[in-house]
């Protein structure tokens, strides 16, 4: 790690918020928490972090690049959208919400918190109690259909 943290006041909030959250605020930690929460909310796949990182000179491994969000995920800090088995999104906004995806793009968008889409919860076999329901809408552009 040879990068110079751009904004040190956001470096040192996610320090405090690392350490808050049990995690030790290492280099990589520090470099890569600052990515993901410098621009607000995000959805990112572990391998658009990783082109992010190597923009912004952080040398990191994808496979750490893949540990450190599951490290961030199960802490609380991010929620993961699994797509499909080989894609899934980290969402730097870990409060409950819904997506919309865009298949043919690959791109993952918050639906509104004022559009309901869940009315009511269903009954979980005995024994379990909800987590929490995720919803991902997938949509595709509509086929311009021709006049009568
Ligand atoms: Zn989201």
């Amino acid at each position: 790690m040879s990068s110079r943290v751009r904004n040190p006041d956001l470096a040192s909030d996610m320090r405090t918020k690392l350490r808050a959250l049990g995690l030790r605020p290492t280099r990589t930690r520090v470099a890569l928490s600052s990515l993901l929460f410098a621009k607000g909310n995000r959805h990112l796949t572990a391998e658009m972090l990783f082109d992010e990182a190597n923009q912004a000179k952080v040398s990191v491994s994808l496979a750490t690049i893949f540990n450190t969000l599951n490290q961030f995920t199960e802490v609380g800090l991010l929620r993961q959208v699994a797509i499909d088995a080989s894609k899934s999104y980290f969402d730097s906004n870990n409060t409950e919400h819904h997506h919309f995806y865009i298949e043919d793009r690959h791109e993952l968008m918050d639906v509104s918190p004022t559009d309901m889409i869940v009315g009511r919860s269903p009954v979980p076999p005995d024994g379990y109690e909800i987590v929490r329901i995720d919803v991902v809408v997938r949509l595709r552009r509509k086929v311009a259909t021709p006049h009568p």
